[in-house]
């Protein structure tokens, strides 16, 4: 079993039936993760031009289709050993599996301030790809200074008439290609040290309340959107008291991808020190799925 459709899990699916294993992936409501809606992954090997999440997700889940794995459109709720095995509740019943496979990826954090859920997709949002056709010609703030918060701002430059970044520190943690690219670009502000304080509007996003975080000094910024973009969380809420988890809540796995819990593997972004790259949580899902296949043939 297989909990997670993103690149680590469709991955593992794929190795996992080629090894002979009854596989079946539950992949959530929106099969393809959090890589779905990138416009042009860049540092996957064998993509010089880079290629889009949608079209390399979808051709991973077909491969693992035609190499036998399974799917259900359903999230894991609860996981509890049975037995030699595991019993998984899931959104449309529950399933025994021999092995799980935990790659459930992780969700965006938000920034907690007045306005954020009132207006969320009214302006605010955490995808770049989906509502940047709808901001053509506007001023967009983008909250955050990791690869998300740049790649990001990248996407929506080619549409909205501004782009401000707003980083709440004084350095950015980008990758330097993102950095220079954004440094570069003519629609791109880059701006040091404010904090997000509130996000204004009645209907729509208008405008943000900023503090200017070296003087302490408040100010009104209009812009038709905030994208927010200041780190993830991991979706690993089932897995509370069933194995280690670190300290930002992601599952500590070793080398092999096993987890303290026996038959049961961590994937991706999900895991513990993950690197962070679609290729990193492939090349998990492959360990893993090998591990929970050797884990098995050794009579679990
Ligand atoms: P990160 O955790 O890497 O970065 C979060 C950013 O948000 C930091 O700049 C941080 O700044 C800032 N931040 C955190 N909390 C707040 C807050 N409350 N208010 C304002 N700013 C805040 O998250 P990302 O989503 O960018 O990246 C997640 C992972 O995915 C990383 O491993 C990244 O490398 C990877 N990734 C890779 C991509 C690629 O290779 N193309 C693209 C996108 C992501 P501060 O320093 O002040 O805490």
């Amino acid at each position: 079993m297989i909990a997670g459709g993103g690149i680590a899990g469709l991955t593992a699916g794929l190795v996992s039936a080629r090894l002979g294993r009854r596989t079946l992936i539950l992949t959530g409501p929106m099969l393809g993760g959090n890589l779905l809606s990138i416009e042009s992954i860049e540092a996957y090997p064998g993509y010089p031009s880079g290629i889009a999440g949608y079209e390399l997700l979808p051709s991973i889940q077909e491969q693992a289709s035609e190499a036998g794995a399974e799917f259900a459109m359903t999230e894991i709720a609860g996981l509890e050993p049975d037995g030699d095995g595991w019993r998984v509740r899931a959104g449309d019943g529950e399933y025994g599996a021999a092995a799980v496979i935990v790659a459930s990826g992780t969700a965006p954090r938000a920034l907690g301030v007045p306005g954020e859920d009132r207006l969320r997709g009214k302006g605010v949002s955490h995808c770049a790809s989906c509502d940047a056709p709808l901001l053509r010609g506007k001023p967009v703030a983008v909250i955050g200074g990791g690869d998300s918060a740049l790649q990001e701002a990248l996407t929506l430059a080619g549409a909205a008439s501004r782009v401000a970044i707003l980083t709440r520190g004084d350095t950015l943690t980008a990758q330097a290609v993102f950095q220079a690219r954004a440094a570069a670009h003519d629609a791109i502000d880059i701006r040091f040290n404010v904090g997000v304080e509130e996000i204004l509007g009645r209907d729509t996003v208008e405008a943000l309340r900023v503090r200017d975080t070296l003087t302490d000094a408040i100010l009104d910024l209009e812009f038709a959107a905030a994208f927010v973009y200041i780190g993830m969380r991991p979706n690993t809420g089932f897995l509370h008291g069933l194995t280690a988890l670190d300290g930002t809540g992601r599952v500590v796995a070793g080398g092999d991808m096993g987890t303290q819990a026996p038959g049961l593997f961590a994937a991706g972004t999900v895991r513990s020190g993950s690197a962070g790259r679609a290729v990193a949580a492939a090349g998990d899902g492959t360990i893993a799925a090998i591990a929970a296949d050797r884990y098995l043939a050794d009579g679990g």
